[in-house]
Order: C-alpha cells, then structure tokens, then sequence
C-alpha cells in the first residue's frame, strides 16, 4: 500500500531508519544543518514507544547497571533514578529529547526494503509507503537479529530455550536449571540475577572468558573501536565492541566468581532432551537453555542494494557504504556503543550535507539556525 498516492513516491533529501541512539542523533544533526523534519527528512522506527532497543530491556536491567550510557547530543539525562529499569529511564529520556528537538518519528512504521530509484534517488519501502530520497541514514541496530547458534539435539530439548532479546528477568527461573550460553556481559548479568533465584546455574563459553581488571580509559576504548573498524574495513561482519573490551571487574563480578557462579564450562557439543552432553561423556540436566549469545546488524531490507561483501559484511569508510556513497550505516560495527552512535551520527550528517549541498556543509555550521522546537 502507498499512502502517498498510486504509484507515487514521496521526495525527501534524507530518510532516516531508526530511532535509537544513533538514528536520534543523526536526526538531531540533521535539524542542526537547517533540514526540516517532514519537509527535508524523515525518521522512520518500528517499534510502538520512543527508547530505541532499550526499551524490550529486562526490566531488572536497571539504570544503575548500565555502564557508560553516553547522553545523546544537545541533551544530558540528568538525575535519573538507578534503581528504575533503563527501559523506563532511556525511554522517557528519548520521548523528551524528540519533544525537544522536534524530531517528529513516525512510529510504528516498518522498513521493508530499500532498492535503486530513478534520477539516482533511492527508494524507501515503508508500511506508510515508498520515500524516494537523495541519502539514507542507517540506524537499525542489532536488537531485531538476536543469534541463536546451532548445535546437534537441539530440536528435540524438552525445556525451554530463550534468547536474551527475550529474557523476562529472574524470577521465571525459581528452583529450576539453567544453563546460560554466551561470554558476554549480558551472560554474565542474566547468572548473577539468576543464580539468585535458581536450583542450579551453569555457564558455558565458547573460550575463556577474559576479565578485564582496570578502568575502561579512552585509550582501551580507542583500541577495540580500532579492532571493529578494521574487520568492517575488509568488509566482515562487525563483532561487537563490547566483545573486544572484555568483561569487566565490577565488584558484583568478583563475588560471583568468588561464589563460583562464574565458574565457566567449556562449550557443550550437543543437546539432549534432558540437558546438554559433552563429548568426553559429561552430561548436565537442564530446564531452561538461556542463549545470550549476541546479535546480528539487522540490514536484511538493505538486501536489494547489494551492499554485502564476499566475507558478508558490509565494507563502511567512516560511516559511509564504499559501495554507495549515498547510504550511511550509523550504530553498525565500531559505532554500535552510545558514545560511538553519537560520533557516527554527527560524522554522517557532515559527509551527507556534502553530497546534497555539493558543498562544504559540515554539521555544526549551522548551529546559529538551529533552535529547538520545544525548550
Ligand atoms: C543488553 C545491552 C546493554 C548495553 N549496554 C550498553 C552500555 O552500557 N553502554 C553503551 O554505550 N552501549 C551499550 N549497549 C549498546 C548500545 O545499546 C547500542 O550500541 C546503542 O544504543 C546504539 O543503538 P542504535 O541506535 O544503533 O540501535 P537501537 O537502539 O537498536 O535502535 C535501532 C532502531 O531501529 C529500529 N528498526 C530496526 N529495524 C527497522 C526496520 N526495518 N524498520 C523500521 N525501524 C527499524 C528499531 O525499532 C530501533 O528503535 C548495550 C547493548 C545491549 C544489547
């Protein structure tokens, strides 16, 4: 369906598809270069309420747990409360921060497709219809692709198996066994909560968790960004950054390993009705199956582009596609972290106001225009 008229595309200079971290904050430099939302862009998200992936977080994911949530530009969060979810908290932060700036998102609306247009536009396939647009900004993040890896047995486990992308919080799991999957921090997190709750926890990694003693200083943070940015460079799927910064040592971290609730597994190699089974003949019996193993970038309606390199990631130059100057992917690969979404948002916004203007049009320039819609 097209809400624009029969066959008719609606022309705009730049879609934006995201309202997260990094989809906000492109909008916002957009509006800083003079754009109009509605008139000049448009920012398009699926999900019902503003807060980005945040907002399907566990609620036992409270504000005071997240580490080094970057506030988004032009706007701190301040004096939030760090026993409330951070679905709540982030959330309620976003939905002022489009008030603010007047972003104005159009939600729920969904992205299906993006495909060559005609006079060099490209065309946005939306479930309030097509945009035929001069740029894109691509800010769709992980949250709709959560990975579930594959193993023998699978199919036939008699319990439960979740995923983190749906993990309700602890309290499900009272009395039962759970084995958690994945050497990430949102491992990490669920058995510490879990562990609280349950019969018996076990956790199984791949390799050896490595634990990060030590802050997390600009120059470590430098170093991962760097290690994300060259696999996206030779056009590899990007590994999270978090991935390369190891876990680090909270002190709730240190307890739980001193409880042996972080006493790693090695990684099973099947799955049995009853549990998981390693081939030395190891056998654990198990309720629930809780994969916390990580996400995808969620780009499949990018499909049509043929965007993907032979090593199926997508090759970016900063944030901008070496196969298609006129997309941008903003939160992909060593942007995918608050700070990092902020940069690529900002970095997009600069290299775009180029490509419209012909000029040397860099976000920021504008700043005496710019006034925000409500203060
Ligand atoms: C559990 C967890 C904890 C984290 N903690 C931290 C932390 O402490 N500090 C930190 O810096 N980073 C953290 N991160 C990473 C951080 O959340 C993200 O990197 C950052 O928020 C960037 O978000 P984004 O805008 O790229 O994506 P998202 O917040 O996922 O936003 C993407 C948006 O795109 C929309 N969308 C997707 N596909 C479509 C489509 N086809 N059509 C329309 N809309 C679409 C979605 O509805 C969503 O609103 C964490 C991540 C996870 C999973």
């Amino acid at each position: 369906m097209n809400n624009f008229g029969v066959g008719a595309a609606r022309e705009v200079d730049v879609v934006v598809i995201g309202a997260g971290q990094a989809g906000l904050s492109g909008a916002y430099h957009l509006r800083r270069t003079g754009l109009e939302p509605d008139r000049d862009f448009v920012v398009l998200d699926h999900a019902p309420r503003p807060g980005g992936a945040w907002q399907f977080r566990w609620p036992s994911l409270t504000y005071g747990k997240v580490h080094g949530m970057h506030a988004l530009p032009g706007m701190e969060l301040a004096g939030a409360d760090d026993a409330r979810p951070s679905s709540e908290v982030i959330g309620e932060y976003f939905a002022e921060y489009e008030r603010t700036f007047g972003l104005r998102v159009h939600r729920p609306v969904e992205v299906s497709a993006v495909r060559e247009g005609d006079g060099g536009r490209l065309l946005v396939e939306s479930s309030e219809g097509t945009y035929a647009t001069r740029a894109l900004i691509n800010a769709t993040g992980t949250w709709d692709r959560p990975f579930w890896p594959r193993y023998p047995g699978q199919e036939g486990f008699r319990g439960r198996q979740l995923h983190t992308a749906n993990y309700p919080g602890p309290a499900e799991f009272a009395g039962q066994r759970v084995v958690v999957v994945g050497g990430g921090a949102s491992a990490t997190q669920h058995l510490m909560e879990i562990a609280e709750v349950a019969a018996e926890t076990y956790w199984v990694t791949r390799r050896p968790p490595v634990f990060r003693d030590g802050p997390f200083d600009e120059e470590l943070g430098r170093a991962a960004v760097a290690m994300v940015e060259e696999r996206v460079r030779r056009g590899l799927p990007p590994r999270s950054v978090v991935s390369v910064t190891g876990l680090p040592l909270t002190d709730a971290v240190r307890r739980a390993r001193e409880t042996g609730v972080l006493d790693r597994l090695p990684m099973f190699d099947r799955i049995t009705p009853n549990g998981v089974a390693w081939d030395g003949g190891r056998t654990v019996e198990a309720d629930v199956i809780l994969w916390a193993t990580g996400f995808r970038a969620a780009i499949d309606h990018l499909a049509p582009l043929k965007l993907r390199e032979p090593g199926g990631g997508i090759r970016v130059e900063g944030t901008r596609a070496v196969r298609d100057a006129r997309i941008h992917l903003v939160g992909y690969g060593p942007s995918a972290s608050t700070i990092g979404a902020n940069r690529a948002g900002r970095a997009a916004v600069r290299e775009i106001g180029r490509l419209l203007k012909g000029a040397d049009t860099a976000a920021g320039d504008a700043d005496e225009v710019f006034a925000p819609a409500v203060v």
